[in-house]
């Protein structure tokens, strides 16, 4: 005896009801789970379920069996009405039959059983399930053609059921290709998950509720249900309330309410706060656009790792937060982890374009740190900012004490605006010296900042909150305006100044206003450009950004020497460096400390500074402390030295009584 086949038997897995099918005699050619399972756990017969079995025996009554008798033509879906069986194990189960084309044409019946206590009064005098439960229900197959098709479809899509068997979707509705179903019916065949969404049918003027899934190996059901419009509307107004439009994540106000009612369950909780770095630049170095891909797809990707009852919120611009429930008794999991390993990955764009982010992540856990929402959420926060501060490592467990350090983070940042000069900031400047000859090669302008309520803030510190919340503009050119006053005003005095470099942050090499903006404050303070460098750091941008080559270009163009500042940390870009116009290379800190430990490190050294020889670029050594370290630079052949062993950063009115006014300096010597 054949069987169904598998999408008809999946199909009917789906269905809220006990089905069972039977061919044209009357014996079960397929009972759903369901109804196995039931009649098993009832003890009811076999022959109620078993394929084989004759089932109108047990089932029917002679009259039934006359009710049952299908008509000539089983495509019509003409339905019987329900009917109560005769047999005594049945008498808490009302039926339902429709005619059932079986394969190659033959005719079957389908049985729907109900409980009878659980039936709606309606449903037991309406027909099928299939022509009931829906307003429209089809089946498509893998070619988005036409497999089935329910009378009701032939009413909402206006098109006969002759003229939709077979054809195609898309060929017989042209206008829906681009649609929001366009893509929902695509996405669900060819990555076989489940979609619900709502939709507005225009000839009817309802809204529909439309569910589409994935059957057999490549076929797709549909169903189309209709819903009151002011529920629609309603439950729309409250998503749209509630959700993120980018992500489709819960807002902050949702995720909050939701993140309440879980502590109210009382499970314990890790959340995990995640900032994207430099997500800016995305957005500057390509365009918003790309920007809200990238947040599309990395949304998209760590939804992957979550379980269906987690949750996930875009708090705002790339903020973004997840809730993941620990097991009980569990202290700590890899969940974190998981999610860094979700960074790790590349993402890829529409256009095929790969884009790599990195993520800052902070977590927070119930009930360890607190129990109330908001302060896990801050905690999270703090944890994060405290991951950000610490490069390299990414991810941050809150612990009590960064309570302060959020506040002073927001105190910094409400500073940073506004007139910084009254505020306690300034410049210092560090000089470049020949160690043969002892002369100031050049001079390094670096920032400072007295904060009112602070003390003396590091540059690692406000520098980087400045680059994050875009502030470095306004930071660097208050520095460039002061620093080219002072400038202006010594070359008159005494007939000249020695190169000085300014410090550009990777985030400003990709602003063309910026770079416009350098060069009328240059020719604002008649400033040549012979008197000035800028120091850039090895960077993403450097490679990625056209923008920022152009810029460079103009610098080039002008004649502003341009230097490469900590060499050595970001060995990736060596490659790159023969393309870019690098007058200068400052090599890091960290190398130069390793001299006079082993000779391996030494080694290393020697063989960057022969890189940079061989390239044609000038060499700067950065951070020389003691006696040695410049005495084997020297003998390397890496003459210019910049470190506490010749100077620290000097006030600008104490560099030029040392450096400028010749005559002092070398009385300050010998005093
Ligand atoms: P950097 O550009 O690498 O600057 C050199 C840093 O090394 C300075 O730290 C300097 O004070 C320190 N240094 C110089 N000689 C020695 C030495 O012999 N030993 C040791 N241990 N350190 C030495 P500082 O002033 O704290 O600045 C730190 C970083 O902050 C700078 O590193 C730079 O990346 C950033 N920064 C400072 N000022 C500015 C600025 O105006 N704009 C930008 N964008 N970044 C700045
Ligand atoms: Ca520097
Ligand atoms: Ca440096």
């Amino acid at each position: 005896m054949k069987t169904l086949g598998r999408q008809t038997q999946e199909l009917i897995e789906k269905l809220p009801d006990f089905v069972v099918v039977l061919n044209a005699a009357g014996i079960i050619m397929y009972s759903n789970q369901s109804w196995v399972d039931y009649c098993c756990d009832h003890q009811l017969s076999n022959s109620l379920w078993k394929t084989g079995s004759d089932c109108l025996e047990n089932l029917v009554d002679d009259r039934n069996r006359e009710r049952l008798k299908w008509s000539k033509n089983p495509d019509t879906g003409a339905v019987e009405d329900s009917f109560q069986p005769s047999s005594v194990v049945f008498k808490n189960f009302s039926i339902r039959s429709r005619q059932f084309p079986l394969e190659e044409g033959a005719a079957g019946i389908i049985l729907y059983i109900h409980p009878l206590e659980l039936l709606p009064f309606q449903s037991l005098t309406t027909a099928s399930i299939l022509e009931n439960m829906t307003d429209a229900f089809y089946l498509l197959d893998r070619k988005m053609n036409f497999q089935y098709v329910n009378s009701n479809t032939e009413s909402l899509l206006n098109v006969t059921k002759e003229e939709l068997l077979g054809a195609n979707i898309w060929t017989l509705f042209p206008q829906w290709t681009g649609t929001r179903s366009y893509a929902n019916y695509n996405r669900a065949m060819q990555e076989r998950v489940q979609i619900e969404y709502r939709d507005y049918h225009g000839p009817s003027d309802s809204w529909f509720a439309v569910r589409l899934v994935p059957v057999g190996e490549d076929g797709l059901a549909v169903y189309y249900q209709r819903t009151s419009n002011d529920v629609v509307i309603q439950q729309a107004l409250t998503e749209y309330a509630s959700t993120d439009y980018l992500t489709t994540w819960t807002n902050r106000r949702k995720f909050e309410e939701n993140l309440e009612m879980l502590l109210k369950q009382d499970t314990p909780l890790s959340l995990l706060y995640i900032n994207l770095d430099n997500f800016k630049h995305i957005n500057n170095l390509y365009n918003h656009k790309t920007g809200d891909e990238v947040l599309k797809v990395l949304a998209k990707n760590l939804e992957k790792i979550l379980k269906p009852y987690e949750l996930a919120g875009r708090l705002d611009g790339d903020e973004l937060v997840l809730l993941h429930l620990r097991k009980d008794g569990e202290e700590l999991d890899d969940f974190p982890q998981k999610v860094k390993e979700v960074f790790a990955q590349a993402i890829i764009l529409e256009n095929s374009q790969v884009i790599t982010v990195n993520a800052s992540i902070g977590v927070s856990l119930y009930p360890q740190d607190s129990s109330n929402a908001n302060e896990l959420i801050t905690f999270a926060e703090t944890a994060m900012r405290n991951a950000k501060i610490q490069k390299g490592t990414s991810n941050s467990f809150f612990h009590s004490d960064m309570g302060t350090d959020l506040a002073r983070r927001l105190l910094i940042e409400r500073d940073l605006s506004g007139n910084l000069k009254a505020k306690g900031f300034h410049f210092v400047l560090q000089p470049q010296i020949n160690c043969s000859t002892g002369e100031t090669d050049g001079v390094e302008v670096l920032a400072r900042w007295h904060h009112p309520k602070l003390g003396p803030l590091s540059p690692l510190e406000f520098i980087g909150i400045a680059e994050e919340t875009g502030t470095i503009s306004h930071l660097t050119k208050h520095l460039l305006n002061e620093v080219f006053s002072f400038l202006k005003y010594n070359h008159k005095l005494y007939h000249g100044v020695p190169r000085t470099a300014i410090n550009i942050t990777p985030s400003l090499l990709t602003s063309r206003l910026f770079f416009e903006d350098l060069f009328r404050l240059m020719d604002k303070y008649q400033i040549s450009s012979d008197w000035i460098e800028i120091e850039i750091t090895e960077s993403e941008e450097l490679t990625v950004s056209e923008v920022t080559l152009e810029n460079l270009l103009a610098c080039r163009a002008r004649g502003i020497s341009i230097a490469l500042d900590d060499f050595g940390t970001g060995f990736s870009m060596l490659a790159y460096l023969m393309d870019f116009p690098i007058d200068k290379i400052k090599l890091d800190k960290s190398f130069i400390s390793k001299i006079g430990f082993n000779l391996k490190s030494e080694a290393v050294v020697k063989s960057l500074i022969q890189f940079v020889k061989n390239i044609g670029c000038k060499l700067v050594a950065e951070g020389v402390e003691s006696q040695a370290e410049a005495a084997f630079l020297e003998m390397n052949g890496c003459l210019i030295h910049q470190g506490y062993l010749y100077d620290r950063p000097l006030l600008p009115e104490t560099f030029v009584k040392y450096y400028l006014s010749g005559d002092e300096y070398e009385n300050s010597k010998s005093g």
